[in-house]
C-alpha cells in the first residue's frame, strides 16, 4: 500500500481540517495530539508525504527533527516534566496508525502513569491550554 494522501495529517497540512497548532513553518507543523498519554503530548510532522522515517527525504526529517527538538524544549520549559520521551513508529505492527510521518513529544511526570495510546479523548479546552504554555514557551525562546 503507497501513502495515502488523504490521511488524517496530511489533511491537517492542506487545512481542510483543523488541529490546535503549537508551530508552524514552511516544512513542518507541530500540534496537540488530540488524544494525549500525558498532559502536553505533542506531534511534529513534516508536511511532505511520506508514511515514515524510510519513505521520507533526509531533508525533510532532519526538519522534522528540528522542529521536535525546539517544541520538546518548549514542552519541557511549560510543564516541568521529570523526563520527556521522543517516539515514531514505523508500520502498524510497531504501533503507527496514522501514515504520515511523524513524532510524539510525551513528558513524563512522577505523579500518575501514561494514558493508552491512541484511545481516549481529551477535552479540547484543556488541550487549548497546553497548546496555550507552550507557544509562550515557544515565544519566549
Ligand atoms: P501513531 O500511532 O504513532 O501513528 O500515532 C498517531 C497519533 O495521532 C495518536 O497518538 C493519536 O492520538 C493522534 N491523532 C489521531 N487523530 C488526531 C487528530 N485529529 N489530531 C491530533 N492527533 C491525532
Amino acid at each position: 500500500m503507497g501513502y495515502d494522501a488523504n490521511n488524517i495529517f496530511a489533511r491537517m497540512v492542506r487545512g481542510e481540517i483543523p488541529c490546535i497548532r503549537v508551530h508552524e513553518d514552511a516544512d513542518t507543523l507541530a500540534f496537540m495530539d488530540i488524544m494525549p498519554q500525558a498532559d502536553g503530548h505533542t506531534l511534529v510532522i513534516p508536511k511532505v508525504a511520506g508514511e515514515n522515517l524510510f519513505d521520507t527525504a533526509p531533508d525533510s526529517a532532519a526538519a522534522a527533527i528540528r522542529t521536535t527538538q525546539r517544541v520538546a524544549r518548549a514542552v519541557r520549559s511549560a510543564f516541568s516534566p521529570a523526563g520527556l520521551i521522543i517516539t515514531q513508529f514505523n508500520g502498524a505492527a510497531a504501533g503507527q496508525t496514522v501514515f504520515h510521518l511523524h513524532f510524539h513529544i510525551v513528558p513524563v511526570y512522577t505523579s500518575g502513569a501514561w494514558r493508552p495510546h491512541a484511545r481516549e479523548k481529551a477535552d479540547p479546552a484543556a488541550l487549548e491550554a497546553q497548546a496555550a504554555r507552550i507557544r509562550a514557551a515557544l515565544a519566549a525562546g
